[in-house]
Parts: C-alpha cells; sequence; structure tokens
C-alpha cells in the first residue's frame, strides 16, 4: 500500500491541495522540489502523455510513487487549442494576460464559444509501472470577450462556467474546487483509490 509519494509539481497550491485530500488514506505527499528533483520535459501533444512522462521522471529520480497532473483549456472552434501549450499559448515569458489577448484574438467574429478545463491525473507505483492510475475531470463553460472577477488565475476571468453564470475567475474558491476539471479529478482517482482498498489492492 502507498504510505508516500512525490507530487511532480512545484505548485504550492497544488501541494496543500493534494495532501489534504491524501492524508485521509495514509498518503504522505513529498514535492519533488524538496527532494531536489527537477521539473520534467512537456514534449507531448496530449495531457495524458504530458501527465505520465512527469510522473515517470519524479518517480525515477526518487524511487518513490509519483503523481502528476497536467490540464489546460480546449476551445471547440480552435480545434481543442490552446490544449496542452495553454500555459505558453502566447510564448515565453508566460503571461496570463498575453494567453488571454491572444485567446480572445483568435475567437474575434466566432459564434461558438463553447471551451472545457481539462485535467488529467497519473499515479504510478514505480518509473516503469505498467498499470498507472489515470483520473479525468472536465469542467464546461465558454469564453467570453470582456473578462469578469479577480480571483482563479490563468483563463478564469474569461472562462464563464456553466450553469453558474459566474467566470472561474468570480465564483468562490471552495466552489471552482468542487466544480474544476482539479476538483473531478481528484475525486476520480480517489474513488479509484478506494476501491482498489476495498478489495486489498496493492495501493
Ligand atoms: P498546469 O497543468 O497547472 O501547468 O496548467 C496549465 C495551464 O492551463 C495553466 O497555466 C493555465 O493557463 C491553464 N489552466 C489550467 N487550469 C486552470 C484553471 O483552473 N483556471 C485557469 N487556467 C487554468
Amino acid at each position: 500500500m502507498i504510505e508516500r509519494l512525490v507530487l511532480a509539481s512545484g505548485n504550492a497550491g497544488k501541494l496543500r491541495e493534494f495532501r489534504r485530500l491524501l492524508a485521509p488514506l495514509g498518503i504522505d505527499v513529498a514535492a519533488q522540489s524538496e527532494l531536489g528533483i527537477a521539473e520534467a520535459d512537456e514534449p507531448h501533444v496530449t495531457f495524458i502523455e504530458n501527465a505520465l512522462a512527469k510522473a515517470r521522471h519524479a518517480s525515477r529520480q526518487s524511487g518513490l510513487p509519483a503523481l502528476a497532473d497536467d490540464s489546460g483549456v480546449c476551445v471547440d472552434a480552435l480545434g481543442g487549442a490552446p490544449g496542452v501549450q495553454s500555459a505558453r499559448y502566447a510564448g515565453e515569458p508566460r503571461s496570463d494576460a498575453r494567453n488571454n489577448e491572444k485567446l480572445v484574438a483568435a475567437l474575434a467574429g466566432e459564434t461558438n464559444r463553447r471551451a472545457h478545463y481539462t485535467c488529467v491525473l497519473v499515479l504510478v507505483r514505480h518509473a516503469d509501472d505498467p498499470e498507472p492510475l489515470v483520473a479525468h475531470g472536465r469542467w464546461h463553460g465558454r469564453i467570453i470577450d470582456i473578462p469578469r472577477g479577480s480571483g482563479g488565475f490563468g483563463y478564469d476571468p474569461h472562462f464563464e462556467a456553466d450553469g453558474t453564470g459566474m467566470t472561474g475567475a468570480e465564483l468562490p474558491l471552495e466552489r471552482k474546487n468542487v466544480l474544476s476539471h482539479r476538483g473531478r479529478a481528484m475525486q476520480d482517482l480517489l474513488a479509484q483509490l478506494a476501491e482498489i482498498r476495498e478489495r486489498g489492492g496493492a495501493r
């Protein structure tokens, strides 16, 4: 049974969130930066491949089980772009403001505003695990031209979430965490871990 794993991310907010979720299962989470592990490259064109590459890298470097996530926003009218390029859509250095500007410009005159955030989580027991656990979460909505709200991050001021009338930047954080792609993927992962443990499995 997993008692300790490494999180393949340097994001302090994600670390806090994963620690809180996995503590009830008796799983302690270490950040890869605490173990002196550099971030892996993300050269792939799908979220799942990038998450798997990050998890494998962290596990190989640490000798521990590893958890990785990859996420982004996919816009229907743009064939799924920015997708895995979400963080660096407008190039380096990364800038939320320039990314949002580029997205709004790309949708000028477009009536189809459908979009969703997506998040993939991958948990490997070891670097060559033939059976990683894979969890998915999606959060549907539409892209708006005029930003609203001051919370969240990234594309949130331009993402109006279905069924709320609010953008990701207007929703209180606790509500966003329940509805969001990341929140849903985490619930999926927890359900899979709970089910394996109920059967007396090895995770
Ligand atoms: P990462 O998977 O945390 O590296 O996120 C990739 C990129 O997707 C971020 O830099 C944001 O541009 C975008 N993104 C992912 N999740 C969210 C979210 O919840 N709100 C806004 N933008 C997000």
